[in-house]
């Protein structure tokens, strides 16, 4: 398979919804394709964390989109993503929304979100892992945890 395809949004489509193993998906280290570094995260990261970082949402329907602004609200918060949709997501580590985004699975982008390429370049090196990789927690947080 052409591994370059794999980072084109349009080629997106599909492929990563049925296969999603990442060595099908070409997410492997391989000499000669230019990409971003990895990053790990943990398994069980907190969604609003993760939607901080990577702002991207997976919608039932299966499509990517790009979000604008998270307004939170203790366990809640309210999401608007770059095509005017408003909705409200409760804080959770397995959510659909988690398992969706850890997994990959989404079968097209919003083209009215328009997500620059780096960004999905970002996304799909992104690994999570269950022992390894940021709970994204903030400094302080991390003492704290450190500490425990
Ligand atoms: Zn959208």
């Amino acid at each position: 398979m052409n591994i370059k395809n794999i980072f084109v949004p349009s080629c997106l489509g599909g492929r990563i919804l049925k296969n999603h193993n990442p060595k099908v998906l070409g997410m492997e280290p391989k000499e000669n394709v230019k990409k971003p570094s990895k990053r790990y995260y943990r398994k069980r990261v907190e969604l609003f964390r993760l939607l901080d970082k990577i702002k991207l949402w997976p919608s039932r329907t299966g499509i990517l989109h790009g979000i604008k602004t998270i307004e939170k609200m203790g366990d809640q918060a309210q999401i608007t993503t770059h095509c005017n949709k408003t909705f409200m997501v409760n804080n959770s580590r397995n959510s659909r929304a988690v398992r969706w985004l850890r997994n990959k699975w989404f079968k097209g982008v919003c083209g009215t979100c328009r997500v620059p390429a780096w960004k999905l370049d970002k996304y799909s090196s992104t690994l999570f892992k269950r022992h390894y990789g940021s709970s994204l927690l903030s400094e302080d947080e991390q003492k704290n945890y450190n500490k425990k």
